[in-house]
């Protein structure tokens, strides 16, 4: 039986999110709190291997007591049980404390049944550094399979996973042992909407919820702020870009609208580079 955990993080929704501009940080009571879009493709993809594999589907959240909403809407996608770490010394982690603290509770994990494979989001659209899951693989000394976009095969006996590794140019296949850790890439899958009867399930269900004390043999100066060695030295919103405009009218009227734009642009970049530009 193939027991998969997906690691999963509440994020701001940053389509949305709102800059202060006075501080340049993120004004989180701007957006909602939502999945980690990259994410439920990693939940999706564990859902799908339990169709073909039988198993068992976990997923795995560090976060403050809200990111329980993640963790239900990994339930409405499917998952079997929802694992949450939250406590104030997890607090101002960087990815190095992150993957310390869920390597902790992935060890607590794997005693309640053990683990045959981890998968993560390719990143996440707030942190965006896609540091966590090899940084969880490295200190399992296990082998870390970045960039996925296919599962080719799984084989629970004989111990091994095949892939497909998404490159610049097409695409590797990667025979890995079991266990291993997977990042998933969007086009991995699609997520359907939740059937009725996991919404249902999601709505009631209670996650298992542990803090630092319940986790074992853990170095508490490897967490939080005190865990961190990354600094920020300063932040900044990014412009917004000027200018654009609507097109508008019937689509020949918007085409020739379109082609006036394009023209003067050439005219303007052929002017500015002294030469003929075809
Ligand atoms: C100095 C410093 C202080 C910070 N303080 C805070 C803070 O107080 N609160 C805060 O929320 N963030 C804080 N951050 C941001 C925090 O470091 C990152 O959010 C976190 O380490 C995850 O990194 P990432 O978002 O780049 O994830 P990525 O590495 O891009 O994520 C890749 C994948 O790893 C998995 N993953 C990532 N994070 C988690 C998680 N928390 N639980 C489960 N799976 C996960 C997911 O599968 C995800 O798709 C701080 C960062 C720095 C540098």
């Amino acid at each position: 039986m193939l027991h998969i955990v997906a690691c999963i993080k509440q994020v701001p929704d940053t389509k949305i999110i709102k800059m202060n501009p006075k501080t340049n940080t993120m004004d989180r009571s701007s957006a909602p709190a939502i999945l980690n879009p990259y994410d439920a493709h990693a939940v999706e993809e564990a859902v799908r291997l339990r169709a073909r594999y039988g198993g068992v589907v976990s997923v795995l959240t560090m976060g403050p007591p809200p990111a329980v909403k993640a963790i239900r809407k990994c339930i409405e996608i499917g998952a079997d049980e929802g694992y949450m770490i939250t406590d104030r010394a997890f607090a101002g982690a960087d990815t190095l404390a992150t993957s310390y603290a869920l390597t902790k509770a992935l060890e607590k994990i794997a005693e309640i049944l053990p683990i045959d494979l981890i998968v993560c989001g390719k990143m996440t659209i707030d942190g965006d550094t896609g540091q966590v899951g090899p940084g969880i693989a490295r200190r399992l000394d296990i082998p870390p399979l970045t960039s996925v976009i296919k599962v080719a095969e799984i084989n629970p006996d004989e111990r091994y996973a095949i892939v497909h590794r998404k490159l610049e140019d097409g695409y590797e296949v990667i025979r890995s042992t079991l266990p291993c850790l997977l990042s998933v890439e969007k086009d991995i899958n699609e997520v359907p909407y939740s059937t009725l009867p996991n919404m249902l399930r999601a709505a009631r269900y209670e996650p298992h919820i542990w803090s630092v004390g319940d986790l074992k043999d853990i170095d508490r100066t490897q967490l939080g702020l005190k865990g961190s060695p990354t600094i920020v030295s300063s932040v900044w919103a990014p412009q917004k870009p000027q200018g654009g405009a609507m097109l508008e009218g019937k689509p020949d009227a918007q085409v020739s609208q379109l082609l006036d734009v394009l023209l003067t642009r050439k005219e303007l970049f052929e002017a500015a580079s002294g030469g003929g530009v075809s």
